[in-house]
């Protein structure tokens, strides 16, 4: 590393535009392996002061017109993202009041609460930079992977939109890495919690909740799906695959 740059700034520079470049430094400054490895599942601003907090969008609000636009990707960012991460802290602070009081007649409640916006927070934190201005494609490593999980690209993603568009109500197309298997796998999560498997690590996720798209294409969740797919950003899910296998496959 940089003699002039501590560790600690950076980690904010992944922190910022940066995001999840996890081995490159601007200027040839190399972080740790184990930082690197770690920044590449990080999801910059999800944190501040130890509490959850909104993080800024890695791009302006008009950046992925026309397939989406800043109308509809603002009010979805300051609004329904910010609702949940309210609802996250909400839920913790009254998790603790009642381990304080030794009162735990509303824990179900909680319990529920927390699962849902904890995971509506950490889905939408990895949907901003599932989406990029103009796309772009699998890399290399990505394509291996996903051809020999699906038997090629295009039946990859064709899986993932097809199960993205298909989701039962409100919920999101999630491809995601299974750590045992040391394979991909395509994902519904209805709601944000609801169909989960543990362990497995979200890679690129679409949200197809009506908040997410029903202003700029009503109720055609296809054409939504369809946007999506051309601003996809794939090579997030390469670097995610990257570190995800760094941290679990060890
Ligand atoms: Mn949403």
């Amino acid at each position: 590393m940089h003699p002039s740059i501590s560790r600690r700034d950076a980690m904010k520079l992944l922190g910022g535009s940066a995001l999840l470049a996890a081995a490159e430094f601007p200027g040839g400054c190399a972080p740790a392996a184990e930082t690197a490895a770690a920044a590449g599942l990080a999801l910059p601003g999800a944190v501040k002061d130890g509490k959850y907090a909104l993080p800024d969008l890695p791009y302006a609000y008009d950046a992925l017109a026309p397939q989406y636009d800043a109308r509809t990707l603002k009010i979805h960012h300051t609004k329904h993202h910010a609702g949940y991460v309210r609802g996250l802290n909400a839920s913790l602070a009254r998790l603790a009041s009642a381990r304080k009081a030794g009162d735990y007649a509303s824990v179900k409640a909680l319990s529920r609460a927390l699962a849902f916006a904890g995971s509506g927070h950490v889905l939408h934190c990895l949907f901003w930079h599932s989406m990029t201005p103009k796309g772009a494609a699998p890399p290399a490593a990505l394509a291996d992977a996903m051809a020999a999980a699906f038997g090629s690209v295009d039946a990859g993603q064709a899986h993932f939109a097809a199960a993205t568009r298909a989701v039962e109500g409100s919920g999101w197309g999630v491809l995601a890495y299974e750590p045992l298997a040391d394979r991909l796998i395509v994902l519904q999560a209805e709601k944000h919690q609801n169909l989960t498997l543990w362990g497995a690590v979200p890679l690129l996720v679409a949200d197809v909740w009506e908040h997410a798209y029903y202003l700029q294409y009503a109720n055609d969740r296809g054409a939504w799906v369809d946007a999506f797919m051309q601003v996809a950003n794939w090579p997030l899910a390469a670097r995610r695959l990257a570190a995800a296998r760094k941290a679990l496959r060890a």
